[in-house]
């Protein structure tokens, strides 16, 4: 069964045992610099029992197979890990110049993990819980740092959290308990901020449009990534007033671009939870009445993972979002169940390919077939392709060669305040090599 995956050629490492996992534990303690820190996880896999039954030798290596081809492209050639059990594995996440990182991980880790896996015509849910323990924050020492990851995957559990970070003594780091009233607290503030990132039109070198992503307050004194943000947003009830102050804020942006002379289309991204909300088309037309913004000024992204659920459902919402006027985009194309039926079926704009690929292409030849499958895909179906996280020349070079039509990264420009946009539009397009 293992000849059947392959896994990229920098990949963590698999420890053999739980010896072996704790002195390498204890060696990371010992060699880790004043200015870094280290997370242990530990990770339960709560897959129901009748699955449990079914699962012969051969599914537990088959399902322990696709959790590692998940899990490769997420974590470090540093970090490590032991499978302690068919249903709990723990992992060192060594020099991190954060403990916030740890947290990045983690989700990112879910995130894969949620996804159902598919073995020999089996759907198996999962549903991991996660405990994290940080040195030196918690302790120095590696059996007591695993002991209070392993009592806060515990609590995570019991609480139907998916993760949760160990308390210290002082108990003031952001744990995920914690989150949802600060989220109520900066919702009621109307705090939340507003960043734009620039969607740029390979052949021509042109910003084309802007995405629109929020951001925690910076002046908060916790500090929300935000990834989290909008997981906790969504596990709280709290996403649908998130979503119509982030609505209101990028219209108010939009109003006052058009009121100096610039009409620039702003792309939203549109929660997987909302998507169930019925009313969903009547509040959208409802904020942008308001504010007086045609549809056709606003561009709904919607992540393929959004469609698992349920195929009919958002058949019906996109063409009723369609017919209202949005430009409508498939996020993080590739992660979900991409399938050639749903393309035709449904009325999009475009296809955005997941930076995970794109990031992945110059080392793993998989990532680059992925991305040029994408590419060609899309266009078979008369749709423009847009890549994002592009953070080199190299990369960007690459997505040129296959054909791809925009970017968006780093490399071109990070996210950025509603007024930075335009000087920095400014200064891109009088650039002699985009001219
Ligand atoms: P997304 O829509 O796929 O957004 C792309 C993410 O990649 C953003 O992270 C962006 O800042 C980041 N990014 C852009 N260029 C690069 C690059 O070159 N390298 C790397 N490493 N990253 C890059 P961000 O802002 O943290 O947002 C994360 C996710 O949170 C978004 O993924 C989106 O799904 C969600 N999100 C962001 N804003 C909102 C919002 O207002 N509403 C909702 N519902 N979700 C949002
Ligand atoms: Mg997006
Ligand atoms: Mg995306």
């Amino acid at each position: 069964m293992s000849n059947s995956v392959t896994t990229p050629a920098a990949s963590l490492t698999e420890l053999a045992s739980v010896s072996a996992f704790f002195s390498e534990l204890q060696k990371e303690i010992t060699a880790a610099s004043e200015a870094s820190s280290l997370a242990v996880l530990v990770m339960s896999l709560q897959r129901s029992d009748r699955i449990a039954a079914l699962l012969l030798d051969e599914y537990a290596e088959e399902v322990k197979q696709q959790f590692l081809l998940r899990v490769h492209p997420i974590l470090r050639s540093k970090d490590k890990f032991v499978f302690v059990n068919e249903n709990e594995c723990w992992f060192i996440l060594p020099q991190l110049s954060s403990e916030a990182l740890s947290v990045l991980a983690v989700h990112r880790l879910l995130n894969e993990l949620h996804i159902p896996i598919k073995v020999n015509d089996r759907t198996i849910f999962l549903t991991p819980s996660i405990g994290i323990a940080c040195a030196p924050m918690h302790t120095q020492s590696a059996f007591a740092l695993l002991r209070i990851a392993d009592t806060a995957q515990k609590h995570a559990h019991a609480a139907n959290l998916k993760f949760l970070m160990a308390a210290t003594e002082e108990s003031n780091q952001v744990i995920a308990a914690d989150l949802p009233e600060l989220l109520g607290e900066v919702l009621d503030a109307n705090s939340l901020v507003m960043m734009y990132q620039p969607k740029v039109d390979l052949a021509s070198r042109r910003m084309v449009s802007v995405e629109a992503l929020v951001r925690w307050p910076s002046d908060h004194p916790q500090a929300v990534p935000t990834n989290i943000l909008i997981d906790v947003a969504e596990r709280t009830g709290l996403i649908e007033s998130l979503t119509l102050r982030v609505l209101n804020n990028v219209m108010r942006d939009y109003c006052n671009w058009k009121a100096g002379g610039e009409d620039i289309l702003i792309w939203v991204n549109l929660s997987t939870r909302l998507l169930e909300l019925e009313q969903l088309p009547k509040i959208l037309q409802r904020v942008l009445h308001v504010w007086d913004v045609p549809t056709s000024a606003i561009g709904l992204e919607i992540t393929e993972s959004a469609f698992i659920h349920d195929i009919g459902h958002s058949t019906d919402l996109l063409f009723e979002l369609k017919k209202l006027g949005f430009h409508l985009s498939i996020d993080d194309f590739g992660t979900g169940y991409s399938s050639l039926a749903y393309l035709r079926r449904f009325p999009i704009d475009e296809l955005k390919i997941d930076c995970m690929f794109v990031q992945g292409m110059s080392s793993s030849i998989q990532d680059k077939q992925i991305v040029q499958s994408i590419i060609d895909l899309g266009h078979n179906f008369g749709l423009p392709v847009i890549a994002e996280g592009v953070e080199t020349a190299e990369t960007l070079a690459e997505l040129e060669a296959l054909g791809c039509d925009q970017v968006q990264g780093y490399f071109f420009a990070r996210p950025m305040t509603a007024e930075q946009i335009l000087a920095w539009r400014h200064d891109f397009h009088s650039k002699p090599a985009n001219d």
